[in-house]
Formats: C-alpha cells, sequence, structure tokens
C-alpha cells in the first residue's frame, strides 16, 4: 500500500529512482537485476543531456549519439514542440482502421515526393523492426499473390542489423544476433559474405562474383534481398561501396527477386545524402525508415513500396495486406515527424552533415596512432573508431563523460553521430571524448 501511494516519480531522490530502475525496469540488451547503472536524465536541450545529479563532475554533457540516430535536430526544438502541443490540442490518437487524419495523409505524401520516384505507397507502423516485419510481409505475400509461394525466403549480407523481432532478427549478422541461440525458431535465411569495408574501396569484382553465384542459385526461393544500403548501423559501423548496391539492383531484377533497401538507420542525411541509397543512384522495390524520421521525439517507421508491389498484393487471391497495429499512423508521431522532415528540407542539412564530415575526419584521424586502434573511420555524420579489443563499455563511458560528452561504446566500437546541429565546439568535444575513451578502454 505505501508503494501505491508513493509520490509522483518527480518527488522521489535521483538515488530511490535508480533503484527502482534496478529492481524493475529492462533496459536494451539487460540483464534483471540490471548489471549496470543507467545515469538519470533529467532534461534536455540542443545538443545538451542534463543529468538529475553530476555523473563525473558533469551535469551536462554534449550528446554524441543523438540517440541512436534519432535526435538529428537536439533535443526540445522549438518548431518539434509546437508540433507536438498543436496536434496535442486537436487528437493524439485515433484509429486508423475505417478513420483517416491529416498528419498521416501529409507525412505519406511527404515521403513519397522525397524519396526515388518508384516508390508510391506507404504503410505507418510503430517501430524500426516492424517496418522490416512489413516489408519482408510485403514481398513474401507479392509472390505468393502471384502464384508464386515457393520465392518466400530472404538474402542479405553478414553484418547486418534489422532490429530484434523474429523475422528481422533471421536476417541480422548470424554471429552479432547470436542465431545459435534460436536454431529452429529463425526463418533460414541466405546470407553472402561480408561486404569489403570502405566507401572509397573500389568494387571488388569477386566479391561480385559471389553474390551472382548465390543470386543465381537461390533465385528461385529467393523473396527478396534486404540490405541497409551503404552504412551498416548495430551490426558494426560499416560502410561499403554504394556500387553494390547497383549490382544488387541489377541482379535481383534479372532474377526476379525483390530489393528492400533497410534506411531506418541512413535515412534523413546522415551519411551525406538524403537516403543512402541515392549514393548508388538506385531504388529499391521496399524502403525501411525510421529513427529520425520524428526528429527523435516518438516512435514511427514508414514502409514504402512500388506500385506494382500494391498491385499485385491487392489483386491477390488475399486481396488485402495482412498487417494493422493499433498505433498505425498516430497523429502525434506523424506530426512531429511532418515538422521534423519540413525542418530538415528548410535548412542546408547537407552543409552541416559535409561540416560534421570534415571536422569529425581531423579531430578523429590522429586516433589511429592511439594504442589498442585499428581503425578510424568517418562517412556523413558518423564517425567510428575501432579497437583491437572489446570496449570496457563502463569504463569508456565514464571517461567520456569527464571529458563532457556523452558516448555509447558497443563490442570493439567507440562511435558517434551527433545532431546536425552540433556546431564546431560540439564536435571538438566529441572527438576529444572518443580519445580519451579509446585511451581506457
Ligand atoms: C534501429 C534499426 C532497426 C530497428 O528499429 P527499432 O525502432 O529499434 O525497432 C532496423 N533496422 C535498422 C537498420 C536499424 O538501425
Amino acid at each position: 500500500m505505501r508503494e501505491r501511494c508513493a509520490p509522483e516519480p518527480s518527488a522521489l531522490a535521483t538515488r530511490r529512482l535508480l533503484a527502482l530502475d534496478q529492481a524493475h525496469v529492462w533496459h536494451p540488451y539487460g540483464s534483471m537485476p540490471a548489471t549496470e547503472e543507467p545515469f538519470l536524465v533529467e532534461s534536455a536541450r540542443g545538443t545538451r543531456l542534463r543529468f538529475a545529479e553530476p555523473v563525473e563532475g558533469a551535469h551536462e554533457v554534449v550528446d554524441g549519439m543523438s540517440s541512436w540516430w534519432a535526435a538529428v535536430h537536439g533535443y526540445a526544438h522549438p518548431a518539434l514542440d509546437a508540433a507536438v502541443r498543436e496536434q496535442v490540442a486537436r487528437v493524439s490518437h485515433v484509429m486508423f482502421g475505417g478513420l483517416t487524419n491529416a498528419p498521416a495523409i501529409r507525412l505519406a505524401t511527404r515521403l513519397v515526393e522525397l524519396t526515388p520516384d518508384p516508390l508510391r505507397h506507404v504503410f505507418l507502423c510503430d517501430s524500426g523492426s516492424v517496418c522490416v516485419e512489413v516489408a519482408i510481409k510485403m514481398a513474401i505475400q507479392y509472390w505468393w499473390s502471384l502464384g508464386r509461394g515457393r520465392k518466400h525466403r530472404l538474402m542479405t549480407w553478414r553484418g547486418g542489423y534489422h532490429g530484434d523481432t523474429f523475422h528481422p532478427m533471421s536476417v541480422c549478422d548470424p554471429d552479432g544476433g547470436m542465431h545459435h541461440l534460436w536454431s529452429g525458431l529463425l526463418g533460414r535465411q541466405v546470407f553472402a559474405d561480408i561486404p569489403p569495408c570502405g566507401f572509397d574501396t573500389p568494387v571488388d569484382p569477386t566479391y561480385v562474383a559471389h553474390l551472382e553465384a548465390l543470386l543465381a542459385h537461390h533465385g528461385p526461393d529467393l523473396a527478396a534481398v534486404i540490405v541497409e544500403p551503404v552504412v551498416q548501423g548495430a551490426g558494426g559501423m560499416r560502410f561499403h561501396n554504394p556500387g553494390y548496391l547497383q549490382v544488387l539492383r541489377e541482379l535481383t531484377r534479372e532474377h526476379d527477386i525483390l530489393l528492400i533497401f533497410d534506411e531506418i538507420a541512413t535515412g534523413f542525411g546522415r551519411t551525406g545524402a538524403l537516403f543512402a541509397a541515392e549514393h548508388a543512384g538506385v531504388s529499391p522495390d521496399i524502403m525501411c525508415l525510421g529513427k529520425a524520421l520524428t526528429g527523435g521525439y516518438l516512435s514511427l517507421a514508414a514502409a514504402l513500396c512500388t506500385s506494382e508491389i500494391a498491385q499485385g498484393i491487392s489483386q491477390g487471391a488475399m486481396p488485402v495486406l495482412a498487417h494493422g497495429p493499433t498505433f498505425m499512423g498516430n497523429p502525434l508521431a506523424c506530426a512531429v515527424a511532418n515538422a521534423s522532415v519540413e525542418l530538415l528540407c528548410g535548412r542546408d542539412w547537407a552543409a552541416d552533415v559535409a561540416r560534421i564530415e570534415k571536422r569529425l575526419l581531423a579531430g578523429l584521424s590522429p586516433a589511429t596512432r592511439l594504442p589498442g586502434v585499428a581503425d578510424v573511420r568517418v562517412l556523413g555524420a558518423i564517425g567510428v573508431v575501432q579497437l583491437d579489443h572489446p570496449v570496457d563499455v563502463a569504463v569508456a563511458t565514464r571517461a567520456a563523460i569527464r571529458s563532457g560528452v556523452w558516448l555509447r561504446p558497443f563490442r570493439d566500437l567507440i562511435y558517434t553521430m551527433p545532431p546536425f546541429v552540433a556546431d564546431d565546439a560540439d564536435i571538438d568535444a566529441i572527438a576529444r571524448a572518443i580519445h580519451a575513451a579509446a585511451r581506457v578502454a
């Protein structure tokens, strides 16, 4: 009873809150009870996160992560705050079955305008993983509708990440995604080798031949090839030559296979192009968007497809796409997404990303000389320092906070994708913090 009558959480001391967090709350990829104590964020504004109490002497830190690719405009942006407020005053949510709403219609229309031409239809859902589920379902149902149900497997390359629900998991890197834990439960997909690393590294004909051989062999069983274009994010922060995407486009056409680009991390300018597919000048049959879609305010994702796929499904024996989440087309999320997209398109985001790229490159390159550093790479507003050993995350995180920066390393990677509004001083602070973290990790 005492617990239930407890005062509002905001009135509880930080210590007490953290103890409750540890007792009751799962964190990403966490154990229970937690082995790691998270830091309590009290507020955030611009590029700064404010802790409830100082950590390592720092009350405020520069955000080097954009809350996992999402907060491209920084925090508490007046235009995004206003969009949420205005929409709350009208309607926060209303079901999408039989009803529609202006923010969702506007957003879908805008996404069709912004993405490559053949993408014309939009499925709005609640998270990236669900979006990948929908994209895969679209592909499989398309072939099933055409009477070609044998085509239901997927092909991808190793080193990828597509989300944590089961079908997305089946196309994540088999080692990174710990497929051995789930053998017998995951769809058995076709894996090509990891694409050769380096945006500027010339296309390797041996790797192209490898893709060719796999697609020729498995083509009759494949519904789609799904990849993250140009940047493999949570699977290892690796960049590849966009030429491989052109190769995949040609080969999937040749073998009657759909091509899905998962742009959930790369979309909305992060790699220096509005969508990473533009580096290759090719368009997929299905594209997944998420993360930065709402500027980091709310969870929302979109699967876009061509008219050919939409018609294929809608003229099949089951003429509907069999998916419909409760919070589909959520007006609040769509309203803030509209504001975020307009904010992005209304500013010279490409100049910001180019400036950040140059500054990150200058700041991080000297890290190649640090002991234990295996590689340093930068593309767009993404900077990566790869070590030759696993990072001690707790130690590295605290070292970064002592430098006044929030970083969240994983595996052997200390990396940043700062908000596009980060200024030169922010980027320099982030680069210094990455050095500091690499030295102690
Ligand atoms: C984050 C991510 C997902 C999953 O999105 P969630 O919103 O976390 O479910 C899928 N694909 C890629 C490329 C991602 O980076």
